[in-house]
């Protein structure tokens, strides 16, 4: 099979608008001088600190871990002093603890970060130790620790992994310019990934309006058949795992289902980037690249960030702001999660700070549905939004369910394309997690 601009049923033309950074190459942030690093930045259980106030702390050093399994540890972005550890608000709107450590501009290196073995030394299970030692979560919004994802049970025979490098949402050019710059990194993740798994197949999926990645990536794996650089139609959502799956092996992931019942793990493809650092240079997740964008920003870049930084110094760095912003959003405009305020850190998951400008922002005017299908056309999961949005609106969460609510990816395709502006996907997250509170209760 020819393995070009494949995709999916369904799905969105959405303007891409990664031009103000698509060419920008990657730099490094300042120092900053005070970093807010929260104990709970993944799906799973939360961190416990390991550091007391006063303490001093060095880069890489591990403060924060949890005894539960779906947990990742958590290091220090800087070297400093422990400054105090509070409550403060995440940007996925959690209230979680925080470490607050004060740099001392030493940038000391604590010890335990150094090479660790040579990949062909290294075991599948010391693979995955050096994963979830380094604080490894799903880099491309999830959140999901990246060991978990690689420990499926016994019984889910894995046959290929699938690094996605779609990077579908509007704006972002994080893992573009990531694939770009770094390939040799990116193709080292998926190679310990696929050791770690014991599988022989591993394919990086890239939207075709990322040639020059694509290229960057080839020329890494030259002649390594166990490897297939695949690029996909850009589309939204191709970047959503269920929907690269299928555009890949064809394969369906049932409803309900994960990757791994029908034999795939999918990783981001900054992920693999993440692991391949955590083995040759021993260093755990403290830094992430960002993309600061849209309209509203002075001086859109790829940056990369320590973990912990304030968005409004970020955003600082990179001009300030054009103009009143009208919306700040971490992540991209279709998935992304609006924020209330620039006084939140940057978390592991952070790919993105997107600011629009007042007149983006504006909200259309809602009119009444014309049943003109085009929502459930698009739909990736072929479910029907309108019914959906309509028994949530009138809070008939069983009918909700009953019209197959929860399998709901939350893409925002519907939303986006519906001709009268029906708020179709807020209205669905809504009954999916009135749905989802009721089974926790029964
Ligand atoms: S119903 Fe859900 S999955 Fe379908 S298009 Fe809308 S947001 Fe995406
Ligand atoms: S796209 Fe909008 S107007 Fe058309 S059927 Fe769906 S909800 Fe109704």
């Amino acid at each position: 099979m020819k393995l070009e601009n494949l995709t999916f049923k369904g799905g969105v033309h959405v303007p891409h608008s990664k031009e103000l950074t698509e060419k920008k190459s990657l730099i490094y942030a300042n120092e900053p001088s005070v970093v807010y690093i929260p104990l709970h930045q993944h799906t799973g259980a939360p961190c416990e600190a390991l550091v007391n106030v006063g303490d001093r702390v060095k880069i890489g050093q591990k403060i924060a871990e949890s005894s539960a399994f779906v947990s990742a540890p958590i290091h220090s972005s800087v070297a400093g002093i422990v400054k105090s550890i509070t409550n403060i608000t995440t940007p996925t709107g959690m209230n979680s603890a925080c470490i607050v450590i004060e740099s001392d501009g030493t940038k000391e290196v604590h010890e335990s970060v150094k090479p660790k073995e040579s990949l062909d030394k290294l075991s599948s299970k010391e693979i995955i130790s050096i994963i979830k030692e380094a604080g490894i979560t799903g880099m491309g919004g999830a959140g999901f620790p990246t060991h978990v994802k690689l420990s499926p049970p016994p019984e889910k025979k894995i046959d290929t992994i699938i690094l996605n490098g779609a990077e579908c949402e509007p704006f972002l050019t994080a893992d573009h310019r990531l694939m770009l710059e770094m390939p040799e990194k990116v193709v080292f993740g998926l190679r310990a990934i696929m050791k770690a798994l014991n599988v022989e197949k591993g394919f990086i999926g890239v939207e075709n309006n990322k040639m020059d990645a694509v290229h960057a990536l080839k020329s890494v794996i030259r002649e390594d058949d166990k490897i297939e650089i695949v690029t996909l139609k850009a589309k939204y959502p191709q970047g959503d795992e269920k929907r690269i799956i299928n555009a890949i092996t064809g394969r369906k992931v049932p409803s309900g289902g994960l990757p791994m019942d029908v034999g795939c793990v999918v990783n981001n493809v900054s992920t693999a980037k993440a692991i391949a650092e955590a083995i040759l240079e021993g260093k755990p997740l403290y830094e992430r690249v960002v993309t600061v964008t849209g309209n509203g920003i002075k001086e859109p870049k790829n940056i990369v960030v320590k973990i912990g930084t304030k968005f409004q110094e970020v955003i600082d760095q990179c001009g300030g702001f054009n103009g009143t912003p009208g919306k700040i959003i971490m992540g991209g405009p279709m998935m992304g999660l609006a924020q209330f305020s620039t006084d939140v850190p940057v978390i592991k998951g952070s790919g993105g700070i997107l600011v629009l400008t007042e007149e983006e922002a504006l909200a259309e005017k809602v009119s009444p549905c014309i049943k003109c299908g085009k929502c459930l056309e698009v739909c990736p999961v072929t479910l029907q939004p309108l019914h959906i949005s309509a028994h949530a609106l009138k809070k008939n969460f069983e009918g909700a369910e009953r019209f197959n609510a929860l399998d709901c990816v939350e893409c925002g395709a519907c939303s986006f394309i519906c001709p009268a502006k029906r708020p179709l996907v807020e209205s669905i997250r809504f009954a999916k997690r009135e749905i989802l509170a009721k089974r926790k209760k029964s």
